[in-house]
């Protein structure tokens, strides 16, 4: 490759996120649920890579499973690429590689990460030109949690999921994260869960949701002791309904050391949240010697950005 063509391959990266508080409301007209999130982005990151070509082309590998991730126009990435030159009047395309590190439909916003490092990633390329807020609103567009991933920290999500607003958090976080394989699917979680709640063991919502504040002073204090007391995900009783073994994992995490353990997003992802990095350490060669692929990660990490 040519010097002048090295310089025009844009490398960003963008980070897989936790949901430390998911509380679920109710369905609204456009199909989507009410929700309020508490996100943290953590140090699992996709990589992109964008550089120009005649078409929109995509190849996809990582070191998690990549076979569910579609290499073609349903790529969220792609999608991503196509939006950005459709608002800057680019002509041409973009060929993107993507190395994923994020376990695929595991709950931890991975298609979504692609997609902003997609967004600034072409920005760049093309003479970046749209600031964040512009990126944010196409963000938006391809997915609830796509902004977020732009945005990385530690956030308060509403509507969506996507009306954000940074939270304050002090410190860093230790947590570790189990993938498993085969994942879930965001939208049948919801339905099962929609269909428990029709059921009498689970209350529908009585009120729209809103993150506990408990859950922002825990934050705000850097306290993972005080956070564990808080963390809650509505998702979580439909992802164990459908996926049973994974409440064999939280308490094998939860009896080896770990403050809390949740179900990550819509699964099947399980995430312990530990007192530092320590204890995550020891939790992590727990769970590896259960048989467990555990990986230990730490937030808030930054956004999707720019690297080389
Ligand atoms: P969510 O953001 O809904 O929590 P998730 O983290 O559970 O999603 P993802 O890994 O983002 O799951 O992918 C969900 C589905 O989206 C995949 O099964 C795949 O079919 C599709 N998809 C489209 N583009 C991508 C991409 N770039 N990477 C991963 N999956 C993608």
């Amino acid at each position: 490759m040519s010097e002048a063509l090295a310089t025009e391959r844009v490398h960003a990266r963008a980070p897989g996120k936790l949901n430390l508080f998911f509380e679920v409301g109710a369905v609204q007209d456009d199909g989507y649920h009410d929700v309020a999130s508490a996100y943290q982005a953590v140090s699992l990151f996709e990589e992109v890579w964008a550089e120009p070509s005649p078409e929109f082309t995509v190849s996809v590998s990582g070191t998690v499973d990549v076979a569910g991730v579609p290499a073609d126009d349903r790529n969220l990435a792609l999608r991503a690429a196509r939006l950005v030159a459709k608002e800057l009047g680019h002509e041409g395309g973009v060929h993107l590689e993507i190395v994923k590190r994020v376990p695929v439909a595991g709950g931890m916003g991975g298609g979504s990460a692609d997609a902003a490092a997609a967004l600034v990633a072409c920005d760049a390329l093309w003479g970046g030109e749209l600031g964040s807020a512009h990126l944010q609103r196409l963000g938006a567009k391809l997915g609830a949690d796509v902004p977020f991933a732009l945005m990385g920290g530690t956030a308060i999500g509403t509507g969506r999921g996507d009306r954000l607003s940074p939270a304050l958090a002090q410190g860093r976080f230790d947590w570790v994260v189990v993938p498993f394989e085969g994942g879930l699917s965001t939208p049948e979680v919801y339905r099962h869960l929609d269909a428990l709640r029709e059921g009498p063991d689970i209350a529908p919502p009585l009120r729209g949701p809103s993150v506990d504040t408990a859950v922002l002073h825990a934050l705000r204090a850097g306290d993972p002791v005080a956070l564990a007391q808080c963390v809650r995900n509505d998702l979580q009783s439909a992802a164990l309904s459908l996926q049973p073994e994974l409440r064999e994992t939280l308490e094998l995490g939860e009896s080896a050391g770990a403050l809390a353990g949740m179900v990550s997003g819509s699964g099947p992802t399980v995430a312990f949240l530990t007192l530092g990095s320590e204890a995550a350490l020891d939790l992590q060669v727990s769970l590896t010697a259960a048989g467990y692929n555990a990986l230990h990660v730490h937030g808030p990490v930054p956004g999707a950005r720019v690297v080389g």
